[in-house]
């Protein structure tokens, strides 16, 4: 496979899996330890100027101003400076479909129709292992030159996509989650489930194979009602219930697009509401994840709300898919908070960047007269999504305990983002240029359990 000498990306050493000796980053460090649209933004967010993050066996060992932080931890050598940039927690992504890289913006209709024309295809060549590592190996490396650490990822069918997933993460020494797609009916034969039981036993065994191998964690995804049997789904929901005990993940697809949710309506006559077909399975949990949730009604919120359920908002899909568009503000409703992380939701999003999802989430609330705010999406692209993961004390937020995994965001990617943030001082409004103009690889290094895995 042809190499780009233009990025440098390094294997997680085998010998110090968890970064080694004591090192430290110095730079602007951006980092949230609440969420800022249910308190105060001041009280949110943590942010040095001149900061200095301290890294001891791949963990935050102190954060804080490099003044303070240079004198009472004096024996750091290995300093690296960073001038021109800020020092992020590493970006969840909290849902997208790492075996539809090979058809990432293929044009035309609607979200069922794109499926079967693009989707579907490409998905099924997913048995061959080969192909399967190929993609894998591409992939992680557009995550990690966007900065995103974490990802909640679909495989397809095949126990080969996943396996290829989980391989190249291990590689990394990533934190990613990801399952085996169960999806038995309404799509073509050779992407199948041959039987619901075979399928949902072949998800136990790779979970038993991955779940909490290093950092990998294991979800049940049933790809979305539609593409499942009335058996599939209910054993889908056996499989999450014997073990989200452990940390097993639920994810699948909700409330995305009008024709589909019409669909469910006539595939679950007597389901309540199309969040009602899964959780009448048992699929609702804390570390539950849907993606879209576009078209909810109230008593759906409230369902998500009272099983503590997470939501992937994935602006840029929804616009390329012409589907619904995703209400922060119905979502956030004080009375009935939902966890919210954003999801670039590759293929049908069109950027592998977090990023560059901000800005198409600012776009889709102003559809709405609504403001999101810089801060508030940052947070969602980090710690807010950790929470989605039921991650928070582990990932999203540079505080001292949490694992290093940490993106350092380049404040001068173009010659003309360099030239235009000259005429700006606030670090939000610097980064709100960033995510707004488009400028997807805007990452100078990524850091993975303290490890540098790629740099500019
Ligand atoms: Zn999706």
């Amino acid at each position: 496979m042809m190499e780009n000498s233009f990025y440098n990306f390094k294997y997680s050493p085998p010998e110090s899996k968890f970064g080694g000796s004591l090192k430290a980053l110095r730079g602007e460090v951006l980092s949230f330890v609440k969420d800022p649209f249910l308190y105060g933004e001041s009280e949110s967010v943590v942010h040095y100027k001149d900061g200095m993050v301290v890294i001891k066996d791949g963990k935050v060992e102190a954060v804080g101003d490099y003044a303070d932080i240079a004198g009472s931890i004096p024996m750091v050598e290995n300093i690296e400076t960073f001038d021109d940039a800020v020092i992020m927690p590493g970006f969840i992504d909290c849902h997208l479909h790492y075996v539809q890289s090979p058809m990432i913006a293929s044009a035309g209709d609607t979200l069922l129709a794109w499926l079967d024309q693009y989707t579907f295809p490409t998905e099924a060549k997913f048995r061959n292992k080969e192909f399967a590592d190929e993609v894998a190996r591409i992939f992680f490396r557009q995550l990690l030159m966007n900065g995103t650490t974490t990802a909640n990822i679909f495989a397809t069918t095949f126990p080969e996509s996943v396996d290829a997933i989980f391989e190249e993460s291990e590689r990394y020494n990533a934190r990613t989650i990801c399952g085996k797609v169960l999806q038995d009916r309404n799509l073509p034969d050779n992407l199948k489930d041959k039987t619901a039981e075979g399928s949902v036993i072949e998800s136990e065994r790779l979970l038993k194979k991955w779940h909490s191998r290093g950092r990998q964690l294991y979800s049940v995804v049933p790809r979305f009602a539609p593409t499942s049997s009335r058996l599939q789904l209910k054993l889908a929901g056996e499989l999450f219930q014997k073990y989200k005990g452990e940390g097993v993940y639920m994810h699948t697809h909700l409330n995305e697009a009008e024709n589909e949710i019409e669909w469910v309506r006539q595939l679950y006559p007597e389901a309540a509401n199309y969040t009602d077909v899964y959780a009448s399975n048992g699929l609702l949990g804390e570390r539950s994840v849907f993606a879209h949730c576009c078209l909810m009604k109230e008593e759906e919120w409230q369902m998500l709300h009272d099983h503590g359920c997470g939501i992937a908002h994935c602006p840029s899909s929804n616009l390329f898919l012409g589907d619904g568009q995703f209400k922060y503000w119905e979502a956030k409703d004080a009375s009935r908070p939902c966890k919210v992380g954003i999801g670039t939701d590759v293929g049908g999003g069109t950027d592998f960047s977090v990023f560059r999802q901000l800005g198409d989430a600012y776009k889709v609330a102003m559809l709405h007269d609504r403001y999101l705010s810089g801060l508030r999406s940052l947070y969602m692209a980090t710690l807010g999504g950790a929470e989605v993961l039921g991650l928070e004390d582990k990932i999203g937020s540079i505080s001292p305990g949490y694992e290093a995994d940490i993106a350092v965001v380049d404040l001068k990617p173009t010659e003309f983002i360099e030239w235009r943030l000259r005429f700006t001082d606030d670090i939000f409004s610097k980064l709100f240029v960033l995510q707004t103009m488009g400028v997807g690889m805007c990452v100078n290094a990524t850091y993975v359990a303290g490890n540098k895995v790629y740099s500019k």
